[in-house]
């Protein structure tokens, strides 16, 4: 090989790396940097005491965040964050809310000082064309975000940004609104949905909570169902999960926990696989079943 042509390929690989950092978050603006295409990730966030337990499902958070190249920032839609219209958090530095209660005081001391991204803010907002976006500089991190992020990237070094769910809308339109995102993933931006596929929070067994593979016979039902349709792409029938019987009522009592989930579908191409992991179902109403998209 000529040295010239070599010189050449040195120069371009650090463009094909998604690891690539960016030098200042200032300069993200009209471009985030190309990288490889990020992939998506589902996460079932469950107790909030996973933030602060040792436990299967926070090594399986740990070892997503090890597999996936690093990410050059994250937008996260987390089921704890819905809002007349759709807003993403703009702020330099969001705060870490502690939106829960009835919890050890241990749990209320987590601070996840990850950076914002006001410039990611703005470039999401300019995306999407389906609804105006409003820029938030109140919300911060919930724990749907930094509960699982914490163990992704313990250091709190990637940016993050969250996207709420306008509680008004379909689950049609949260997929197709979903789909506006697509090109986020070829600048770095890793998109996470978080909730849990089947959360029935009236239904638990709170003694069971640390009990993995204890699930309701209605809970295990829903799970395999969805996973049958994750696995064979049928998004149709996940969208329209209010026509799937019984178990899928019983699971999704309320959608802000299973609409994370449409988020991440949709961004799945024609050529990428899913793979599944954290597959378990804990407290009886709840499973922890996360997905990687790539
Ligand atoms: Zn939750």
């Amino acid at each position: 090989m000529k040295r010239n042509n070599f010189l050449k390929i040195l120069a371009a690989l650090p463009l094909t790396g998604a690891v690539m950092k960016l030098k200042e978050l200032g300069k993200m603006t009209d471009s985030l940097i190309s990288t490889d295409k990020m992939p998506v990730l589902f996460l079932g966030h469950g107790s909030p005491m996973n933030a602060i337990e040792e436990n299967e499902f926070v090594e399986g958070f740990r070892n997503i965040g090890k597999e996936i190249p690093k990410p050059n920032a994250i937008l996260c839609i987390s089921a704890h964050w819905e809002t007349r219209g759709t807003f993403v958090t703009a702020m330099k530095n969001p705060s870490t809310i502690h939106d829960f209660g009835g919890f050890p005081q241990k749990l209320f001391d987590v601070n996840y000082p990850a950076p914002g991204s006001p410039e990611l803010a703005k470039e999401t907002k300019d995306l999407i064309k389906k609804t105006e976006v409003g820029l938030d500089d109140k919300w911060g991190l919930d724990h749907g975000a930094w509960s699982v992020l914490k163990h992704l990237y313990p250091d709190a070094d990637v940016p993050v940004i969250e996207m709420s769910l306008d509680y008004h809308q379909t689950p049609q339109y949260h997929y197709d609104l979903a789909k506006e995102l697509s090109s986020l993933r070829d600048k770095g931006v890793l998109i996470v949905g978080s909730g849990n596929m089947v959360h029935n929070l009236g239904l638990i067994e709170w003694n069971k909570l640390n009990t993995a593979g204890y699930g309701f016979d209605w809970a295990i039902e829903a799970g395999e169902k969805m996973k049958k349709y994750i696995l064979s792409g049928d998004h149709k029938q996940l969208i329209n999960f209010r026509s799937q019987g019984k178990s899928f009522d019983m699971a999704i009592p309320t959608p802000e926990h299973y609409l994370p989930l449409l988020y991440a579908l949709a961004l799945k191409e024609e050529n990428e696989s899913v793979s599944i992991f954290n597959d378990k179902a804990v407290a009886g109403s709840l499973t922890m079943t996360s997905l990687k998209i790539n």
